[in-house]
C-alpha cells in the first residue's frame, strides 16, 4: 500500500484556527440579522434529484451545462450535489405545503454548495453561502427588505469597497420580446463578437453582457437595454423597490447590463461586488423568481431571495480578531500514577458538569511541562492533583493553596464569582 500523502481535492479547503472564529462570527451575525427580521433557519439535503436543478436553475445556465457534481444512486436515479440554495428551498416549500402558512414564508440557510468550476482564489468547488428566501408575496417591500438585510450584513462584517448594482428583468413575456431584439442586434454584429458569445446567441443572449472580450463589449454598448422593455406594472414595481431602498438609506446604482447567471429570475435582480476581491468580485446577489415554485408543481407563488459567499465576505473584510475561549481550569497530576490520573480525570469531569471550561493533561508531561502547557493555554487556575490533596494554583497571581481534592471546584467557582 502506498504511504504517499493524500491531499484535499482541488477546489476544497480545510477551515482551521482563526478562520473558524471568523466564520462563527459571520454565522452568528447572519442569525441575529435574519431571525430578527422573521426569517427561520432551514436545512435541506446536500444532494437532490438532478431534475430539480435541471428544471429549476435552467438548462441553458453554466451551472446545469457544466458545473454540477452528479452521481447515480444504486437504483439508477440521478442525484446532484446542490449547486445553489433557491431551488431546494422552493422544493421544500412545495413538499411541506408551506403555502398554507402565513405568507410570506421567510427562510434562511447557511450551507455548503458544490460547483465544478476552475478553482482559483475566491472560487472553489465546495464553497459556503448564507442565503435568505421570502416566498408568497410580490410586494416590492419584500424585495427592498431582503436587500436591506444583506446590506446590513455586509456593513456589519465590514466588507470593503462594496457596490450594490440593481436592475429589473421584467416579466417572462417582456423578456421574450427583448430577447429577440437583442438576438437581432447580436446577429447583426456577429463579426465583432467573441466566438463563445456567437455560439450562445440563441441559447442565452443576455450573458453577452458579462463578457470581457473587447469587441463584444463594444457591441454591447449599443445593444438594446432590458429596462426599456419593462411593462408599466414591472416598471412601477421596480420604482417602488428603489424608493424603499432610498428611504432605508441603502446606496445602489441602477445597472441595466446586470444579468444573473440563473434562468429563474423575474423583475428585481441585484448584486454586491467588492473591488477588494480582484477578479472574483461578486460577494452576493439575488433577485425575484415569481415562476419557480409553480415549476416544481406548487401553486403560483412569488419569491425573492439572495445568497452571499462566505469565503468572499471574509476575504473582502478585515480579519476579525476574536479572543480564544477562556480556560478556567487545567487539571494536572503531581506524577503520572494510575490512581492520580483517575482522580484527575474525575475532577475534570465534575468541573465541566459544574460549568467550568476545563482541560486535562493528555500527553504525559512532567509537572513543569504541565504548568508551562497550562500557561500557554491561558488557564486561570491549575489544579495539581496529588496523593490525598490537590494544590490549586492561581496562574495570574502565582499564589497557591493546598486543598482537599473534593473542595477544588468549589474554590474555583467562589473565586470566579468574586471577579
Ligand atoms: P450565485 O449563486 O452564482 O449568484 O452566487 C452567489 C454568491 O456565491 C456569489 O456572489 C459568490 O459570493 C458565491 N459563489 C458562487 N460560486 C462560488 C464559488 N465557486 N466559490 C466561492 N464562492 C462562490
Amino acid at each position: 500500500m502506498s504511504d504517499a500523502k493524500i491531499k484535499a481535492p482541488r477546489g476544497t479547503y480545510d477551515v482551521l484556527g482563526e478562520q473558524v472564529a471568523a466564520r462563527l462570527q459571520l454565522e452568528s451575525r447572519s442569525r441575529t440579522i435574519l431571525e430578527g427580521a422573521g426569517y427561520e433557519r432551514i436545512e435541506t439535503p446536500t444532494f437532490e434529484a438532478t431534475e430539480l436543478f435541471a428544471r429549476g436553475v435552467g438548462a441553458s445556465t453554466d451551472i446545469v451545462r457544466k458545473e454540477m457534481f452528479t452521481l447515480e444512486d444504486g437504483g439508477g436515479r440521478s442525484l446532484t450535489l446542490r449547486p445553489e440554495g433557491t431551488a431546494p428551498v422552493c422544493r421544500a416549500y412545495v413538499e411541506h405545503g408551506m403555502h398554507k402558512r402565513r405568507q410570506p414564508v421567510k427562510l434562511w440557510y447557511l450551507s455548503s454548495f458544490f460547483r465544478h468550476e476552475r478553482a482559483q482564489a475566491g472560487r472553489y468547488r465546495q464553497f459556503w453561502q448564507v442565503g435568505a428566501e421570502a416566498l408568497g408575496s410580490e410586494d416590492p417591500a419584500v424585495d427592498a427588505e431582503a436587500i436591506v438585510l444583506l446590506n446590513t450584513l455586509m456593513m456589519e462584517m465590514g466588507v470593503r469597497d462594496a457596490t450594490l448594482r440593481l436592475s429589473s428583468l421584467g416579466s417572462v413575456e417582456s423578456r421574450a420580446v427583448y430577447r429577440e431584439r437583442l438576438q437581432a442586434h447580436l446577429h447583426a454584429n456577429e463579426g465583432d463578437l467573441a466566438a463563445e458569445i456567437v455560439a450562445r446567441i440563441d441559447l442565452n443572449p443576455l450573458r453577452a453582457f458579462d463578457s470581457d472580450h473587447p469587441g463584444t463589449r463594444a457591441v454591447m454598448e449599443t445593444a438594446p437595454r432590458l429596462l426599456d422593455f419593462l411593462s408599466a406594472e414591472d416598471a412601477e414595481h421596480f420604482a417602488q423597490v428603489r424608493e424603499l431602498l432610498d428611504v432605508a438609506g441603502v446606496p445602489y446604482v441602477v445597472d441595466s447590463t446586470l444579468v444573473r447567471g440563473l434562468d429563474y429570475y423575474t423583475r428585481t435582480v441585484f448584486e454586491y461586488t467588492s473591488t477588494a476581491l480582484g477578479a472574483q468580485s461578486g460577494v452576493g446577489g439575488g433577485g425575484r423568481y415569481d415562476g419557480l415554485v409553480q415549476q416544481f408543481g406548487g401553486p403560483s407563488t412569488p419569491g425573492m431571495g439572495w445568497a452571499a459567499g462566505i469565503e468572499r465576505i471574509l476575504l473582502s473584510c478585515d480579519p476579525h480578531h476574536t479572543a480564544p475561549a477562556d480556560l478556567e481550569l487545567f487539571v494536572a497530576v503531581e506524577e503520572h500514577s494510575a490512581t492520580l490520573r483517575k482522580t484527575a480525570f474525575a475532577l475534570a469531569s465534575r468541573a465541566r458538569s459544574a460549568g467550568l471550561a476545563t482541560q486535562i493533561e493528555l500527553a504525559g508531561r512532567s509537572l513543569r511541562g504541565e504548568l508551562s502547557h497550562a500557561g500557554a493555554l491561558g488557564a486561570r487556575y491549575v489544579a495539581i492533583v496529588g496523593e490525598g490533596h490537590t494544590v490549586l494554583k492561581n496562574m495570574q497571581s502565582g499564589g497557591q493553596e493546598t486543598l482537599a481534592t473534593d473542595t477544588v471546584i468549589h474554590a474555583v467557582l467562589r473565586a470566579h464569582s468574586d471577579l
